[in-house]
């Protein structure tokens, strides 16, 4: 049957040919033409719903879906809805005016410019990115309105158009793409597949693409030899997406076991559940739900960082959400939806716009308060998760001055008996004993107490507590929170010695003398690497270790910030040690009556076992030890 014209034309561009511009610009990102036309398709349903509700559309609604149909013999792809539809008159106001005026607007704007594929959608252009891969587009659609004739619209990429009636009986839209040579990749099954679960995969709408098999009861009651109802293999359609994700839920109708089956159905190769989660529910002063689920941190960070997905009214936007969320956020993973965020935007202007920045801060302030809460709630579920928590919370502290003050209440100090101080607190615990004469408040660590066990025995020996306080940041950390513990430092109970790091008194009385000291040094520098030991005699209490190895907490500290990339203005500090000798032991004074022969086998001796205390006695040196000590057995 011949059809009517009803209409030819042209588009409504000065341009003369808008499409070449529009594809070479959005080369990089030809697969977005599918979001953009199954969310207009979406689109249709949900307004023919909306109209429904409110009276304006009378029709049966039926069940509201989308279908992608690949068809490789006829090289189309064709994505239908049963939604509001479009009239002749409809399409040439959406299609042949808006749209290309939009598109002409977006040309003039962005000409040569990077970064324009994140421009479409905001200036109508989403129906005309299917020309990104087409030669031909047509829309098929019968409106909602009562006896209006469905028509077909049909443009092969130039400013030329034709309007044709049809026979279409179904009320909704087809919009048929026919796929041009060069993008035949669109005509892979997978590839569709893979395109519609990356944008699609929490549409609102059903939306469907081919079959699948699914096994069921036997309709007939067929039994197996078993006599069980016997199961069949059945073909199904195969629906892409979850209409209503977890996050577009009220809190209250979700019970745990939801949170983390959508953890699964987010990353659905991650076997990690996550610790916790938080449920984003604003709208004021802007729109935004989203559940933030905070993973288990492991050695390797930056694995971890972009697992947040940004959508828009639940179509997926992008994973890269720097600039919405601040730095130390990016270690949550989940989901933000937002039709707030200027999403079609370029990035420099997102860092600067208000309502990003706002959303920074709210999210920060949600991630603080439920830290809070939970720490109020549940102390000891809160100390058993520090652990995995606190990676997070350092940072947090480091980068946020806002996270920091609120952070101040919840984040812990551990100690070698395990158990958990607030900085407060701890300052409180430890005020009695721990402060110097200065009355300055020193909190002594170990990051390693299996390493530096005699130190962290000699300290506990004087009542001293020692905590435990190990991970990548931790150097960073305590330098901030020097800043906010008034008059309090933190050191390492093996960079001095004790009576040294926490000084109670001017110096002990030294039981050898100047001379006796300068005869002995020699002796000892000898038997060490002279660059990187210095020898100082100390009077120290004659309980104390005749020797110990000790490493400046500054040094220290500047090292270990430095292998984490910050502070590196010393350039590559050289290791330096400085061997203590105290003055007031036993032993050291015995050495001065030996003759020089044993003297040096006596300090070799000494400093060998301090060497060992630290852990640093390697290779041929420790073999010598040995070698040395059994032929001493007796
Ligand atoms: P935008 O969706 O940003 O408005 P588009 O170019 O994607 O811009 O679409 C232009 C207009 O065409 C839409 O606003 C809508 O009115 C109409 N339209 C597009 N696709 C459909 C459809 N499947 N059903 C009904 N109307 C549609």
């Amino acid at each position: 049957m011949k059809k009517n014209t009803i209409k030819s034309g042209k588009i409504n561009v000065q341009t003369e040919n808008i499409f070449p511009i529009i594809k070479k610009f959005l080369y990089s990102d030809h697969e977005i033409f599918l979001r953009e036309l199954v969310s207009n398709a979406v689109d249709a349903s949900q307004k023919l719903r909306v109209l429904s509700a409110n009276g304006e559309y009378k029709g049966e609604l039926g069940d509201l879906k989308v279908e992608v149909i690949l068809d490789r013999d006829a090289k189309t792809i064709t994505i239908r809805d049963n939604g509001i539809g479009m009239s002749a008159e409809e399409i040439d106001k959406y299609i042949n005016q808006i749209a290309f005026s939009g598109a002409e607007e977006f040309v003039e704007k962005y000409k040569g410019k990077e970064g324009a594929e994140q421009i479409i959608g905001h200036f109508g252009l989403g129906f005309y990115s299917g020309f990104m891969v087409s030669e031909k587009v047509q829309i098929r659609s019968k409106s909602r309105h009562e006896g209006e004739k469905a028509i077909q619209w049909e443009s092969n990429g130039s400013p030329d158009y034709t309007i044709i009636e049809i026979d279409k009986t179904t009320q909704g839209t087809d919009i048929v793409l026919y796929i041009s040579e060069e993008s035949n990749e669109f005509l892979e099954k997978e590839r569709i597949s893979g395109i519609l679960t990356k944008y699609c995969k929490f549409l609102p709408i059903p939306v469907f693409f081919g079959d699948k098999t699914e096994y069921i009861d036997s309709p007939e009651g067929e039994k197996d030899d078993k006599g069980n109802i016997k199961r069949v293999a059945i073909e199904v359609p195969n629906q892409i997406n979850n209409p209503s994700p977890a996050w577009t839920k009220a809190p209250v109708d979700l019970k745990d076991e939801d949170y983390s089956s959508f953890y699964s159905e987010l990353y659905p190769s991650t076997f990690d559940k996550p610790l916790f989660h938080i449920h984003l529910n604003v709208d004021y002063p802007f729109n935004l739900t989203g559940i933030l689920y905070f993973p288990k941190i492991k050695e390797n960070v930056e694995v971890q960082r972009n697992k947040i997905n940004l959508y828009s009214n639940q179509v997926f936007i992008t994973d890269s959400v720097a600039e919405i969320v601040p730095e130390f956020l990016t270690l949550l993973h989940g989901v933000i939806d937002s039709p707030d965020i200027p999403l079609n935007v370029s990035r420099s202007y997102l860092q600067s716009d208000g309502n990003v920045k706002k959303i920074a801060s709210h999210i920060t302030k949600k991630v603080a308060d439920k830290l809070a809460d939970m720490f109020k709630k549940d102390r000891k579920d809160f100390e058993d998760k520090w652990n995995d928590l606190q990676i997070f919370v350092q940072y947090g502290m480091l980068s946020d001055e806002k996270f920091a003050e609120k952070a101040a209440g919840f984040s812990l100090l551990k100690n070698t008996d395990g158990l958990y101080f607030t900085p407060e607190e701890y300052k409180e615990k430890i005020a009695a004993l721990q402060v110097d004469k200065d009355k300055k408040t020193i909190c002594l660590y170990t990051n390693n107490p299996e390493e530096q066990f005699s130190f962290v025995k000699k300290a506990k020996e004087r009542a001293y507590d020692v905590l435990h306080l190990e991970g990548p940041l931790v150097s960073h950390w305590i330098q901030k929170l020097e800043q906010s513990m008034e008059n309090t430092s933190f050191v390492r109970v093996d960079s001095d010695t004790l009576d040294k790091l926490i000084r109670k008194t001017d110096e002990l009385p030294s039981k050898i003398s100047k001379e006796e000291e300068e005869k002995l040094k020699p002796v000892f520098e000898e038997c060490l690497n002279k660059e990187k030991y210095t020898v100082q005699f100390e009077s120290m209490s004659e309980s104390d270790s005749p020797m110990i190895i000790t490493q400046p907490e500054f040094i220290r500290r500047m090292m270990e910030q430095q292998k984490l990339g910050g502070g590196g203005m010393f350039g590559a500090f050289p290791e330096m040690f400085t061997l203590v000798v105290n003055a007031n032991h036993p032993k050291i004074a015995q050495l001065l009556t030996k003759k020089a022969k044993d003297q040096k086998a006596s300090v070799k001796q000494l400093t060998d076992l301090a060497l060992l205390a630290q852990g640093m006695l390697k290779g041929e040196a420790l073999d010598s030890f040995i070698e040395r000590n059994i032929e001493h057995i007796a």
